[in-house]
């Protein structure tokens, strides 16, 4: 739903009053960047306790009222009136002029950092998710200018915050509830080794993807499923599947699987290889895990996944550098599935899917593997996956084969219990 609304695709509203054209204006493909923006709002707050769900239905349908073709009459400001927990609500959800400087960082990202609101595109009004709750945001007006980077602003930024009586309408009120635990009182004070307010010297950069993925998830992700988290946190973990996978980035689980949170407990190593149990091997986090996975987490089937193009297969046909000497002594692991012919790509190939076959027989030596294994409450899967054509093979025992997952009447060897795990939110 959140996704559908805020599609660019979907048509722009059309007004006829004053503000409509106001806001049509705004809508304009022209404006490149804006350091000004004219914004009114409808805030719906949740509470910590609050069923976050309900709070988003009731959001959609004021938004779904907003954006209802052909409206005769403007309702952003009754419904702003009648709904919004903003002090603006009294302004009909008008929070005038906002600038980067004077914009929540809860909001600044939204308004300023993200192209399609800078350049026009998209549908107005649309909901905004932050941590704090839901947004529907009209941007009625924009002033055009360069786009400035987050370095640039925040130290202006940060002295508006702390000083909200300089900021304009009811964004004040706001602003200064979003950041109330940070500014204990409206002021923050730097040498408050509890302040958790940015200063300038540790403030992160705008362009850390990696952090701008962080806050992503927190504001975008982690709402929508938050009560499974706290679930798996009171109830514990029981994840029904062990996957052990090579470290290749291209492998994804979560994406093969279509798992969520507490679905998968998984331990990925150079090549998906399982040490001997004998323990020849040395201290080993494989052999724990597996050892965790069965004995206390008691899981029901076990993944050996391979994939294709493996590193760890190439490099112990080609050899590892000398310097590494651990990754040598790990890629033993694959001895036997080598081939005693000329590398080529055939060879790779048959190799990665022996070499699964061979750490599923590694499997089947640890003692709690072979039992549970008997008493068929364990059942064993060899996975081997093609990334350039998405396609798994899984190992049938009785074929002594791989087969296309789009062949294959299981996926892995029996006995088989149902797949059972919750399906994801
Ligand atoms: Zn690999």
């Amino acid at each position: 739903m959140l996704a559908t609304m805020t599609d660019s695709k979907a048509p722009a509203v059309l007004h006829a009053d004053r503000s409509g054209r106001k806001h049509d204006m705004a809508q304009q493909t022209g404006a490149r960047s804006a350091s000004s923006m004219h914004v009114r709002h409808i805030y719906f707050a949740v509470q910590s306790d609050a069923d976050f769900h309900k709070v988003c239905i009731k959001a959609e349908g004021v938004l779904l009222a907003l954006t209802r073709p052909k409206q005769p009459v403007d309702q952003f400001e009754k419904l702003a009136q009648s709904l919004s927990d903003c002090p603006s609500a009294a302004n009909g959800g008008d929070l005038g002029w906002i600038t980067p400087e004077s914009c929540p960082p809860e909001l600044y990202n939204e308004l300023f950092c993200q192209s399609d609101w800078l350049s026009g595109k998209g549908i107005h009004p649309r909901l905004v998710r932050t941590q704090h709750g839901l947004h529907i945001v009209e941007v009625l007006a924009r002033k055009k200018t360069r786009k400035q980077a987050f370095n640039a602003l925040k130290t202006p930024m940060l002295e508006t915050l702390a000083n909200p009586t300089s900021l304009p309408s009811g964004f004040v009120q706001l602003s200064s509830k979003l950041q109330g635990e940070h500014l204990d009182s409206g002021k923050a004070t730097e040498d408050d080794p509890t302040s958790n307010t940015m200063t300038p010297s540790d403030t992160p950069d705008a362009n850390d993807g990696l952090l701008d993925r962080l806050r992503h998830f927190q504001s975008d992700y982690f709402p929508a499923h938050q009560q499974r988290f706290q679930d798996l946190v009171a109830k514990g973990q029981h994840p029904k599947t062990l996957f052990i996978g090579c470290s290749d980035s291209r492998v994804v689980p979560y994406l093969l699987t279509g798992a969520g949170p507490g679905e998968l407990f998984i331990v990925r190593n150079v090549g998906a290889l399982v040490p001997p149990y004998d323990g020849s091997h040395g201290l080993h986090g494989t052999m724990a895990a597996i050892e965790f996975a069965v004995l206390s987490l008691k899981v029901e089937r076990i993944i050996v996944c391979g994939h294709s193009h493996c590193g760890a297969i190439r490099t112990a046909y080609h050899g590892a550098p000398p310097e590494a000497r651990a990754l040598q002594n790990w890629l033993e692991l694959t001895k036997e599935a080598l081939l005693p012919v000329q590398p080529c790509a055939e060879a790779f190939h048959r190799t990665e899917q022996r070499s699964v076959v061979l750490q599923m027989e590694r499997l089947m030596d640890y003692p709690m593997v072979r039992r549970e294994v008997e008493a068929r409450k364990l059942t064993l899967h060899g996975w081997h996956y093609v990334i350039e054509t998405g396609q798994v093979h899984v190992f049938d025992v009785s074929r002594g084969d791989f087969i296309p997952c789009t062949e294959a009447t299981s996926s892995g060897t029996g006995p088989y219990t149902p797949y059972s795990d919750p399906p994801q939110l």
